[in-house]
């Protein structure tokens, strides 16, 4: 459909008020599409040939509003680095309307009613990270949120030094939070909290719509989401990095991109965030954070649902979160299925990765390959002898397979991806992008759609982190 065509709804003003905020979009000065992602232009009905039209662009930058759309910023708490926060909320994402059950939300629009000290814009480097990493996400099959849209301007932003503002147009199945439960809690607004519990069993979990004891099951369904989320998260070497409970998503998407990074070189302990002086959102503690988070929304469906129910619940997360992992990694390893002493083959190659400072993805793409001639992941590690005393044990265990070995590559090539987008790739994608030429941009783009791929004329970007950018942590401040 043309732009002019279609008609947004906004399903989630029928909260009651204290839910959201009703404010209008500002748009950033002398703005420009920088990319359109066709294939969510396609999941929101909207023609591929609109995108390049100029009421795109403005409406991609807030400055032009679609049939029935009422705009809104939503209301949450959250507990961030473990403390509570009363009241956050869109401090700068502004949504703009729903199309097939996919809400719409711009980000970097500008300040709302939950901006605090804040000017409600986004720069082009965070908005760059987003925009790449969602659909990197998506490439890689873990739930994540969606994007648009990536429009950049002439916009002055002050962050320690002038900067452009960006703005991403983020499209998602839910915007609802763990923060958005625990602020009507906090706030003992048990009316309010039953009508969002509603609204996300519907918009998340319809097929609890009509059960008895729908919100026992509602968070049974988010314990679940959040465990498999944090085993993919683990599996492919994704480190969030600030992993507050408004940064949680009740329908188990990954969401709000910030200083997150793929591990170059394995480390249990690696900390993406700059500002996470103690390691709490480390790339090893994030299962423990998950469930941190989860008792935290536990506290908060209190009122809803008796407290001896959920906390049985929460105690399946540890169970399911390593079911996951397990078969995850047992996909990775290339094995047909997944057996009790698996645990510690993966735990003595993941000593043996961290010992020897192996890049996570590369051992993985170079182990889909592996036919029992050991040179080339010999070659990723300093010395033989650790790498040798695992493959001994990954050979045995290799006899109990029943696919063949071409069968079991074939598996592995689809399993392990060539490429991550790494923080260094990223900014070197920024640092043309600030100069103006955005070709790198649209080159990861394209690599992130389908990481699997062997995208021949990008075979740098699939090798080891150079050592000088490896392991590298980033500020905040976006
Ligand atoms: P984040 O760390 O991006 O998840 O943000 C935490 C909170 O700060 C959320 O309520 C954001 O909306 C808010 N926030 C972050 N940056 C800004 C900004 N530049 N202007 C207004 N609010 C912001
Ligand atoms: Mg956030």
């Amino acid at each position: 459909m043309k732009l002019n065509e279609l008609k947004l709804t906004n399903p989630y003003l029928n909260l009651p008020d204290e839910c959201h905020d009703r404010v209008k979009p500002a748009p950033l000065k002398n703005a420009f599409l920088i990319h359109a992602n066709e294939e969510v232009a396609k999941m929101l009905d909207i023609d591929v040939e609109e995108l390049n039209t100029e009421s795109f662009a403005a409406f991609a930058n807030g400055a032009l509003a679609l049939e029935g759309s009422d705009t809104f910023a939503m209301c949450y708490a959250g507990h961030q680095f473990g403390f509570f926060v009363e009241r956050l909320g869109d401090g700068r994402a502004i949504n703009i309307g729903t199309i097939n059950n996919l809400h719409m939300q711009l980000k970097g629009a500008g300040q709302t009613k939950y901006s605090r000290s804040g000017d409600g814009r986004a720069v082009l480097r965070s908005s760059i990270r987003e925009y790449l990493m969602s659909e990197a996400m998506h490439g890689l099959g873990i739930e994540t949120t969606r994007a648009l849209a990536l429009m950049g301007s002439k916009h002055e932003v002050y962050r320690q030094t002038w900067e452009k503002g960006a703005m991403v147009l983020r499209v998602s199945p839910s915007w609802v939070r763990f923060g958005t439960f625990e602020y009507f809690a906090h706030k003992k607004k048990y009316k309010e909290l039953e009508a969002l519990a509603d609204y996300a069993i519907a918009e998340s979990y319809p097929h609890l719509a009509d059960e008895e004891n729908k919100y026992f099951y509602f968070f049974a369904e988010v314990v679940g989401k959040t465990a498999r989320l944090m085993a993919e998260w683990q599996a492919v070497g994704f480190n969030h990095g600030v992993m507050n409970t408004d940064n949680m998503s009740i329908a188990g998407l990954t969401i709000d991109y910030g200083p997150y990074a793929f591990l170059d070189d394995y480390d249990f302990a690696f900390i993406c965030n700059h500002t996470d002086q103690y390691g709490r959102y480390s790339f090893g503690s994030q299962p423990n954070v998950g469930e941190w988070n989860l008792r935290a929304l536990m506290v908060a469906l209190a009122p809803l649902v008796k407290s001896d129910e959920l906390q049985k619940v929460m105690g399946h997360y540890s169970k399911f979160y390593t079911e996951h992992y397990l078969n995850l990694m047992t996909k990775k390893l290339g094995f047909d299925q997944h057996k009790d002493e698996d645990l510690n083959l993966i735990k003595h190659l993941l000593g043996m990765m961290q010992g020897l400072s192996i890049d996570y993805t590369l051992f993985f793409r170079t182990l889909s390959r592996y036919n029992g001639d050991r040179k080339e992941l010999l070659k990723l590690g300093l010395y033989h002898t650790p790498m040798n005393d695992w493959l001994h044990d990954y050979d045995e265990r290799l006899e109990e397979n029943s696919s063949t070995e071409e069968e079991r590559q074939a598996k592995m090539l689809q399993t392990n991806p060539k490429f991550v987008l790494k923080n260094y790739m990223l900014q070197e994608a920024i640092d043309k992008a600030e100069e103006g030429d955005y070709t790198l941009v649209n080159d990861l783009f394209d690599i992130a759609q389908n990481p699997y791929a062997e995208h021949e004329e990008h075979e740098p970007w699939a090798e080891a982190t150079p050592d000088e950018f490896k392991n590298r942590k980033l500020s905040c401040s976006s």
